[in-house]
């Protein structure tokens, strides 16, 4: 059997896992990465929205404070990581522009402003607007919807360009290695490396699991389950696709509409999600999810109508029991970044500045000690175990 030693493990090479690598990479550490298909997880169907507001449901405070504190840290992460991957500003696709929502019909709009007045309540910014005005911001917004509002502070990114930069830093600095891990290793009740398919055994001080919805199949203490879902990439004239994300409800249904930014032929990406259901994992697109996706953007922008369906992709998000994120130390050498469920993009940067901390480096601005405090808060994995008391990392 080979083996290899490294600083830091990370298993999992998705958007989570491969900023861990990242960070891990900037402390210091010399590190491996284990993933036998970097990238083609739940990463691989994200829209990107960063929706701190309008993600925030009803019981969901914990949340919104962890999306509120991570979406003040996306022009400084985006600026941060374009400049290690050499690559020019913008190239993320960081867009901060905000956030249209709709309501289709009048019982849309009576959970509309339940949503607004719960967000009021937590002091998060949006504002009910009239269609007309909807209008004035997106005008291929359609004739039927019953009701709008404006949310300034929502933004976007493109999880793919992430995921490109990402692998660009961590391939120049640290060894990705195309396995998967099937069990972790532990010596004295702490976790010390982790076995690959190939038999490889890889001896590290820090082992951060970040396997998405796969993350519980290799530590119980990490409940994960998947959530999958689907999102359609449509290629559309820019004159008839909306310039900022839209999200509605068409007769309690949710959908939205994220773009990209213009190409030069004047043409653009716009993906449209998202379903979610309990089910096992799998990679299947249902024809009826197709359908109903379809049926539902055009409710709300039937200018879409044009646009050429390019792609249909169904990855599973990670889920965890309360459906927050774990994000933290579980045992000592095991550190959890995983159960993002619906937001891990919009909570890559609180990831990062959570595996900072973890390795050693103080948060560096008030919004890093911000997003720390709502980790340890929020996503504190032993919420699942009783079984760790040790103080480590700062999350005791
Ligand atoms: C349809 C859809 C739309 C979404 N839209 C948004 C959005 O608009 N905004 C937002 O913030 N979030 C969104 N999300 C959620 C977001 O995509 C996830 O929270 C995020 O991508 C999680 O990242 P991750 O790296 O933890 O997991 P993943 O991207 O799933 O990566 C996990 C990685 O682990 C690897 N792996 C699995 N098992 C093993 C093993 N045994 N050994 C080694 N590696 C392993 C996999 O190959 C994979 O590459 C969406 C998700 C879906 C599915």
């Amino acid at each position: 059997m080979s083996s290899h030693v490294c600083d830091v493990l990370v298993v999992g090479g998705g958007i989570v896992g491969l900023t861990a690598a990242w960070r891990a990479q900037e402390a210091g550490a010399s590190v491996v990465v284990l993933d036998p298909s970097p990238g083609d997880g739940a990463t691989h169907a994200a829209a990107g929205m960063l929706g701190a507001v309008m993600e925030a449901g009803f019981g969901e405070e914990g949340q919104a404070r962890l999306g509120t504190a991570s979406l003040a840290l996306w022009p400084a992460f985006a600026a941060a990581l374009e400049r290690a991957a050499d690559l020019p500003p913008g190239a993320v696709g960081l867009e901060t522009a905000g956030t249209l929502a709709l309501a289709y019909d009048r019982d849309d709009l009576v959970a509309l402003r339940r949503l607004l007045a719960l967000h009021s309540g937590w002091g998060l910014g949006s504002a009910e607007i009239s269609p007309q005005d909807a209008r004035r911001r997106e005008p291929g917004v359609g004739p039927r919807v019953a009701g709008a509002a404006w949310v300034p502070g929502d933004h976007r990114v493109d999880p793919r360009a992430v995921q490109v930069a990402l692998s660009r830093v961590v391939a120049a600095r640290g060894t990705l290695v195309p396995h998967a891990a099937v069990s972790l290793t532990r010596s004295d009740g702490a976790v010390v490396g982790a076995l690959d398919e190939a038999g490889t055994a890889y001896a590290a001080g820090t082992v951060v699991l970040a396997a998405g919805h796969a993350s519980g199949s290799l530590f119980a203490g990490a409940p994960t389950r998947p959530v999958p879902g689907t999102t359609l990439r449509l290629d559309a004239g820019a004159d008839r696709s909306p310039s900022v994300v839209v999200r509605g409800t068409v007769q309690g249904r949710p959908v939205y509409a994220v773009p990209r930014p213009v190409r030069p032929d004047g043409r653009r990406e716009v993906i449209v999600g998202a379903t979610s259901d309990e089910r096992e994992d799998d990679h299947l697109t249902r024809a009826g999810d197709v359908f109903g996706l379809l049926r539902d953007v055009r409710a709300l922008l039937p200018e879409l109508d044009d646009a050429v369906l390019l792609e249909a992709v169904t990855r599973s998000r990670p889920g965890s029991p309360d459906n927050a994120p774990i994000l933290g130390w579980a045992a000592d050498g095991l550190f959890l970044a995983t159960g993002h469920h619906r937001n891990g993009i919009l909570l890559t940067p609180l990831t990062a500045a959570a595996v900072d901390q973890a390795l050693g480096a103080p948060p560096d601005s008030a919004d890093a000690v911000a997003a720390v405090e709502a980790t340890t808060r929020f996503a504190d994995p032993r919420r699942f175990t009783d079984a760790y008391s040790t103080t480590r990392g700062g999350t005791a």
